[in-house]
């Protein structure tokens, strides 16, 4: 794989552009903002000089920085062998891109769609390749993560998934392959804990700290469910799980009154510098 399409450049079309540049995989990022683009540019070259710092060998192929090239035409993506979806977690904006990404790539390019909960068959129908679209579910931050979701829509093939996996192979990390349903196995289950633990919050059962110590503490996770949604963002999370309650039509997925108002108050979390808990530049 010498060239890939990263579609989105927020939190996880950053990272994967990282994650892609330091492994010798020339990336064309695309995004609708400028702005978003220059503070992907700052993002790249701030990982190209501290990745060493986690262990990341980000100059065995030479300068990462000169393998990314930023633009707001989707366009220039077109030459892509494969391409990465990561924009905003909302189906209509989805389902505008595919199609288009569907007439200007080759018929043999794989389209991977990095999202939380949208399912991946219904992302295939609106393509005409449903075979070559793949549900490729990244963990943030992107260069630290070993493992990837990997999700086989209703006509996704086997070539596509060896494709796949192929690809993370070549950035070493490892995917785990599941089958297709809203919020796969991942999200269907974190974003019903993240939620509950926003209704903790709301009621006064506990601070945040106090609900996040209580994971790590008691049951050893890496980390709470109010740092992680912090770390996701507010407004995927409120997205997703909005997008879960659609999809199943149960009620269960309702989200959090107060999650709302903290996305209304643009407090989406790290991205932003304040959700949960703060966070300084
Ligand atoms: P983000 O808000 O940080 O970035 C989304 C980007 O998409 C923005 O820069 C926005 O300008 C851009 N965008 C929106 N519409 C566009 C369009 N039509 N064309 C080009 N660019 C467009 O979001 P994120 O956290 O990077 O999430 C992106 C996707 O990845 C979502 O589907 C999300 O569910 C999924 N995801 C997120 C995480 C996470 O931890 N944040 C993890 C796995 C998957």
């Amino acid at each position: 794989m010498k060239l890939v399409g990263v579609i989105g450049a927020g939190v996880m079309g950053t990272g994967l552009a990282q994650a892609l540049a330091a492994h010798g995989i020339s990336v064309v990022l695309v995004d609708s903002s400028r702005e978003q683009l220059d503070r992907a540019e700052s993002e790249v070259v701030r990982y190209s000089r501290t990745g060493r710092l986690f262990g990341h060998d980000t100059e065995k192929y030479g300068d990462l920085t000169q393998r990314v090239t930023y633009t707001t035409d989707i366009a220039e993506a077109a030459p892509a062998e494969f391409v990465i979806e990561n924009i905003t977690e909302n189906w209509a904006l989805k389902a505008e891109i595919y199609p288009e990404l569907d007439r200007i790539c080759s018929p043999e390019t794989v389209f991977a769609a990095n999202t939380s909960c949208i399912p991946i068959t219904k992302i295939g129908g609106v393509t005409n390749r449903p075979d070559r679209v793949i549900g490729m579910h990244f963990m943030n931050p992107v260069p630290m993560k070993s493992t990837v979701e990997v999700i086989r829509g209703w006509h996704t093939s086997e070539t596509t998934i060896a494709t796949a996996m192929q690809l993370l192979a070549d950035l070493d990390k490892r995917g785990i392959l599941v089958n297709d349903m809203p919020g796969f196995v991942s999200n269907r289950v974190l974003m019903l804990m993240v939620n509950e633990a926003i209704f903790l919050l709301q009621d006064g059962v506990a601070a945040a700290a106090e609900v996040d110590e209580i994971f790590r503490s008691c049951f050893g996770h890496a980390s709470g469910p109010l740092e992680t949604a912090d770390l996701i963002g507010l407004d995927t999370i409120l997205y997703s799980i909005e997008g879960l309650q659609e999809f199943y039509g149960d009620s269960k997925y309702r989200p959090c009154p107060l999650l709302k108002k903290m996305v209304d108050a643009g407090l989406h979390g790290r991205k932003t510098g304040q959700g949960f808990f703060s966070y300084t530049p």
